[in-house]
């Protein structure tokens, strides 16, 4: 017997459509490339996404289509996360700190037809257009026909935006459309053909045309950043992001609802920028977009001003923003989550935010191919009446899988390991929002078991409370005399010594020993620089005497170098070792 429940395609443009209706009000805050400030509502985003499915169709846009975008992340960036999935189109974020070559091979690769392009981005894609083989239209973003619904960025806010009309309780004023200028002059360009994005707005028609769409098909896609090889397209479907949405709404999830003002500091062209933009929309969150300045300097300042609650980003990110801090005084306004991920967040950081700055400051852990969440460290409620040590070791952890994410960690033989929190092994997932296959990519096979699997690449321990831990990557684990070290480990527990910002660990290969960790260390600015001995004797508590690295292999450095999305950059670090 089959349900009698109906038909509904969970489509994208299903998200947008209901965050006009049901918060029309609500204010996305963009800082523009030039560091303006603009801002307007989901109502002005709706209009303007409407207007922008015109345009892609007049610019022959199809459905299936693949259309790029390479672009910081601002409200005109958001409008084209709504409007090309919404007409049926697939939006292609490319990360605009590729080396020129991948650049170049994933535009080709996903065949990508338009390009919508930064004016502040435009030397990148020139530098790499001769070898676009695909794109027939390049439209340029520039900050021009924003005017009337920009602030000076100045901390009076002397502009004349809408922010002032919030405060006495007053929806904002409708500010369409006064954004819909179109550019005087376009900026001198060797892309061709080139158009410009309020241009082509200001002609585009206002007629609401949302197809009804088959969930299944693509909405989206990304290219994981590549560490060996080319980069590998994740084909997103409306049903998926739909689906991770709702999950990532669920309250030990992210969590955020209505009330909250969110910053995602994560690339919009990285991993669906964590969910933030369709989860926001969905809920009647704020938000805020902060343009191309992720340093403290523009944060910090940022969040306090737009009362930010609830941010998400890499723990480089905050590690500099807590530097900050400390060396400037002052808070973080009425911040109150902090979600980090992407690479291991050092316990340091964690006492600190939570203990210093009272912050909830929550671990995650996720991929391109897992749309991105995959598991989230909220803690249980039995832990409140654990002590604070065992609070804070299990804060540490990545956290429980999402309800969506099924995952398993396998022994080399494929056996589940024993949930012991101990137990290394690799971490496999599956559901609904999880890579099924690489776009094009008959290669890609490997990474997926016979039995459907994604196999992600990383290590991992789960614990009796089905806590995960994620130990390492497989590639990054070093083996000394047989046996494994946890870079990650050896990482967060030298960054916890004092006097040390930063420190990544890696394998240097060793005759005796096959391999033998090395740690390049960032000293804290102000200090009296690395002292091995120091370093070497705070490790000893917790690793056994064969793991620990040689005086001579904890090198200083100035600074860890960094991949195009922040983080620790272990391929650079191992071509050191071997130059
Ligand atoms: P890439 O880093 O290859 O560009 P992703 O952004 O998809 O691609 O990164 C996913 C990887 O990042 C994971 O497989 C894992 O190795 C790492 N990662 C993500 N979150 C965490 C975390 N909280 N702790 C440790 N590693 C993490």
């Amino acid at each position: 017997m089959r349900g009698l429940m109906m038909d509904y395609p969970l489509t994208v443009g299903k998200i947008i459509q209901r965050a006009n209706r049901v918060f029309a009000d609500k204010e996305v805050v963009s800082i523009l490339p030039s560091g303006r400030k603009h801002r307007y509502t989901n109502a002005d985003l709706y209009r303007r996404t409407v207007r922008l499915m015109n345009v892609l169709r007049r610019l022959g846009v199809k459905p299936g289509e693949r259309v790029g975008t390479f672009m910081w992340n601002h409200h005109r960036h958001l409008e084209l996360y709504f409007a090309i999935p919404s007409m049926g189109a697939v939006t292609h974020t490319l990360n605009i700190r590729l080396f020129p070559d991948q650049l170049a091979y994933i535009v080709n690769h996903a065949a990508d037809a338009v390009i919508f392009v930064d004016a502040s981005l435009l030397p990148a894609l020139e530098a790499v257009a001769p070898q676009l083989k695909t794109v027939r239209q390049f439209v340029v973003v520039t900050e021009d026909g924003t005017e009337d619904n920009t602030e000076d960025g100045t901390e009076d806010g002397t502009g004349d935006g809408t922010e002032d009309s919030t405060e006495d309780g007053m929806p904002p004023e409708a500010t369409l459309p006064e954004t819909t200028l179109p550019e005087t002059t376009l900026p001198e360009t060797t892309l061709s053909p080139i158009a410009g994005f309020e241009a082509l707005m200001a002609d585009a028609d206002e007629t609401e045309d949302f197809p009804e769409l088959d969930e299944f098909s693509a909405c989206g896609m990304c290219y994981t950043s590549g560490t060996t090889g080319h980069p590998k397209g994740v084909v997103y479907s409306h049903r998926g992001i739909y689906i991770h949405t709702l999950m990532a709404g669920m309250t030990d999830m992210l969590g955020f609802g209505e009330r909250e003002t969110v910053l995602p500091v994560v690339p919009m062209f990285h991993a669906n920028a964590w969910s933030v933009p369709f989860l926001a929309a969905m809920v009647g969150a704020k938000t805020v977009y902060a343009g191309q300045n992720v340093s403290p300097e523009a944060l910090v300042p940022l969040i306090r001003e737009e009362g930010v609650t609830f941010t998400l980003g890499v723990p480089t990110i905050w590690n500099a923003v807590l530097q900050y801090l400390r060396k400037e005084g002052g808070g973080l306004g009425e911040l109150r989550t902090m979600i980090v991920g992407g690479s291991s967040a050092p316990p340091a950081m964690i006492r600190a935010y939570r203990e210093e700055y009272g912050i909830e400051f929550i671990h995650a852990w996720g991929m391109t191919e897992t749309s991105p969440l995959g598991t989230v460290n909220r803690l249980k409620k039995k832990m409140d009446h654990w002590t604070p040590e065992h609070r804070m070791a299990a804060l540490t952890r990545v956290g429980i899988p999402a309800p969506i994410v099924e995952l398993r960690i396998v022994d080399d033989q494929g056996q589940e390991v024993p949930p012991d929190g101990a137990s290394p092994g690799e971490l496999l997932v599956r559901g609904p929002a999880v890579a099924s296959a690489y776009y094009n990519n008959p290669d890609s096979a490997v990474q997926f078991t016979e039995d459907g699997w994604f196999r992600t690449g990383d290590v991992a321990t789960r614990d009796e409370n089905a806590i995960v831990q994620i130990t390492d990557r497989t590639k990054d684990l070093i083996k000394s005399g047989g046996e494994w070290i946890s870079s990650v480990e050896m990482e967060n527990a030298i960054m916890a010594c004092e006097g040390v910002l930063e420190a990544a660990v890696v394998a240097r290969p060793d005759l005796k020993y096959d391999e033998r960790p090395v740690a390049f260390v960032v000293p804290a600015p102000g200090g009296k620089g690395v002292d091995p001995a120091r370093i070497i004797e705070s490790l000893s508590g917790q690793f056994a005497k064969w793991q620990l690295p040689a005086p001579e292999d904890i090198r200083q450095i100035d600074q860890i170098p960094k991949t195009s999305v922040g983080k620790f950059d272990k391929k650079v670090l191992r071509a050191r070792l071997e130059g």
